[in-house]
């Protein structure tokens, strides 16, 4: 049948409706309709399963993606299926398989038993493929039944990147087969080519260092492509695992995909890494990026999510002009599986795939024991009742945790040796939650799942360079979030309701009481009311008072450093590091490490004593339990509103 009368072409959304997409109706006899469909950042999710909550979830998962990719291929033979990288770690069925089962020699990863299952034809490598190491990264893709590119990761490197030692093979040339409008069968070879940012050598230092060097992104393209046309690619496919940046090149950038997009040669480009969605109004204003067209320096892009959120596709008319195919015409999209309601509940748009659930049914039963069982333990109670009042145990874990990691991340760079402090808040700490909503892990075991309720949020870590009075206007930030306080006065409600928990910053490695007798420097959106005004009161470092001109790292996470909250010292300027780790897998990576942990509060914050005066504090009324181990003189006060427990502190 000619391609261009076949009526199932294409399948429009998910509602079943079935029209012909226009490239395959436009084909003329010389012309084709190539398809390109991209996953990309899928960080082991197959089923749409939140191990972390240990529910379904709607939103991720390679088995509904690939409802969307069976519809696609129904429609077609001339559909290729590219993963864009990310695949092996992020979620607790990677770090099962990392570190318990293991990868023995002939083990498949279940994700690549997935991938191959859905029968991709090529993948590249993401940076978070080397987070369990180079070996478990070669056993891993030894499983997998496509080529993984990757050209500018290299064991050792030549006179110019197509002299390296590439990792695994740098491209490959897919003879591919397409009909066209007349119904006639032509091969094409269509070149694959992939990118990782070098930033995977600081990532990963640990694993990496003295075993591979990265090269920057866009002078490795610019040495294979050429090569690649030599070698008779007639279409050039990049697998961009880096975001959509600047338009404008610069040494080592990790988000290249727009300068990338522009070199000759290139006819399409799947983008990844950031985590977002491409052709949507994410970039809109991007210079270089057309999101209604969707292009990048009219080049075809696409960017499918993450989590398998989406299948991004390209759909290419391709032309044969003697010798040579081109691309006349092209399109791009991205296609969710699943809705976000008005009042914000979900609704899936396809159902998983059977056998893609069946591919890794055993992996995931034993992801789930394994989110189900201790991983390690800790010696004392992770609650966050007193959160806003003491030193926290639920909140000292997240501290420990960021600056063991910040110290390995800062090895070997400018920043190396400056004092590292660490930020964290409570971020389950009742408020608008409601009474039952606290951080309650009690001492003894500690399960993965418990982790998502140590740090709620999928954020990632980052580290800011900062000076010691920024450090102090840090700290009364944070203050703002208790009312003012007379002396001598008498059950002063301490809390500004409109004050949320998670901007409440406690800072590890220095030493502060907070004196509530004061005003606050600023008010709860961030805004500076009181220049002269100090809370922050016999603020130390290293037993001697802080020195406001000297410099200090504070651990902390993307939304405060990239200026959430309005943190003085914290705009998103004196960022030093970004990390692509979630603050969530440093912790369940610290817990394994040390197997036992310690969290007990430091104490090294403080309310300045007030004497004679008397504060009210609403908590849940589980916190009861712990009145006994908290370092405050506090009693029970009667009830709070809405099912609180009230407690009253004196100062
Ligand atoms: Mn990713
Ligand atoms: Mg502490």
């Amino acid at each position: 049948m000619p391609f261009a009368l076949d009526r199932r072409s294409f399948l429009s959304g998910t509602a079943g409706f079935i029209a012909l997409h226009p490239f395959s109706a436009r084909a003329a006899a010389n012309q084709a309709h190539l398809r390109i469909m991209e996953t990309t950042d899928l960080h082991v999710h197959v089923f749409p399963y939140d191990y972390y909550a240990d529910k379904p979830r709607d939103t991720v998962g390679l088995a509904r993606t690939a409802a969307l990719i069976q519809a696609v291929r129904d429609e077609a033979a001339n559909a290729l299926l590219i993963d864009n990288g990310d695949f092996l770690q992020g979620n607790p069925m990677g770090d099962y398989i990392a570190y318990e089962r293991g990868m023995k020699d002939g083990d498949t990863h279940p994700v690549i038993q997935a991938m191959n299952t859905l029968g991709f034809d090529a993948s590249t490598l993401g940076n978070h493929e080397f987070n369990y190491g180079l070996d478990f990264l070669m056993k891993s893709l030894a499983g997998a039944d496509f080529p993984v590119v990757n050209a500018n990761v290299a064991l050792e490197l030549g006179s110019d990147p197509t002299r390296d030692k590439t990792l695994v093979p740098p491209y490959v040339i897919l003879e591919h087969k397409v009909t066209d409008g007349a119904g006639t069968e032509h091969p094409i070879k269509v070149g694959l080519i992939g990118f990782a940012p070098p930033q995977v050598m600081t990532w990963d230092r640990r694993h990496l260092e003295g075993k591979v060097q990265a090269r920057d992104i866009l002078e490795t393209a610019k040495a294979y492509i050429p090569q690649m046309k030599e070698r008779g690619a007639d279409i050039i496919v990049v697998l961009s695992h880096s975001g959509i940046g600047a338009a404008d090149a610069s040494d080592g950038m990790e988000n290249a995909a727009i300068p990338l997009a522009g070199l000759d040669g290139v006819d399409a480009i799947l983008t990844g890494h950031s985590h977002l969605v491409f052709p949507s109004p994410d970039y809109a204003g991007f210079a270089g990026a057309d999101v209604t067209a969707g292009t990048l320096m009219g080049t075809p892009a696409t960017m499918g999510g993450f989590w398998g959120s989406h299948m991004g596709l390209i759909d290419l008319l391709v032309e044969k002009d003697g010798a040579e195919w081109r691309v006349v015409s092209a399109m791009s999209e991205a296609r969710p599986i699943s809705q976000r309601n008005d009042d914000r509940s979900i609704t899936p748009l396809v159902e998983s795939d059977a056998e893609v659930l069946a591919s890794v049914g055993v992996e995931h039963e034993e992801t789930l024991t394994y989110v189900r069982r201790a991983v390690g333990k800790t010696d004392a109670p992770l609650h966050s009742y007193f959160a806003l009042v003491a030193d926290d145990p639920s909140v000292q874990i997240v501290s420990i945790a960021q600056l063991w990691y910040i110290a390995q991340m800062l090895k070997g760079t400018d920043h190396e040796g400056l004092p590292i402090l660490s930020a964290a808040a409570p971020f389950k700490a009742g408020g608008r939650g409601g009474p039952e909503y606290f951080t309650d892990v009690p001492a003894g075991d500690v399960a993965i799942k418990n982790v998502s309720d140590l740090y709620l949020y999928p954020n990632t870590a980052r580290a800011v360079r900062v000076t010691g009075q920024q450090v102090k206007d840090w700290l009364e930030r944070s203050a703002g979030i208790f009312n003012q306080v007379t002396p001598g006065a008498q059950d002063v409600v301490l809390l500004n309701p409109e004050f949320p928990s998670y901007n409440f910053d406690v800072i590890d490695g220095v030493t502060y009481q907070i004196d509530l007798s004061q005003p606050s420097k600023y008010d709860p959106k961030g805004v500076l009311v009181e220049a002269g005004a100090n809370r922050i009161v016999n603020l130390m470092y290293d037993g001697a008072p802080l020195d406001m001109a000297a410099e200090f790292i504070i651990a902390t996470n993307n939304y405060r450093a990239g200026g959430g909250g309005d943190f003085p010292g914290a705009s998103g300027e004196t960022t030093v590091f970004e990390g692509p780790d979630t603050n969530r897998d440093v912790i369940v990576r610290y817990i394994v490490e040390k197997g036992t942990i310690s969290p007990r509060a430091d104490g090294n914050w403080s309310f300045a004593p007030l004497p004679g005066t008397t504060v009210l504090f609403d908590t849940g009324p589980a916190a009861t339990a712990y009145l006994d181990q908290v370092d405050l003189t506090i009693e029970e006060a009667g009830d709070g509103p809405d099912g609180f427990a009230r407690f009253r502190i004196r100062l």
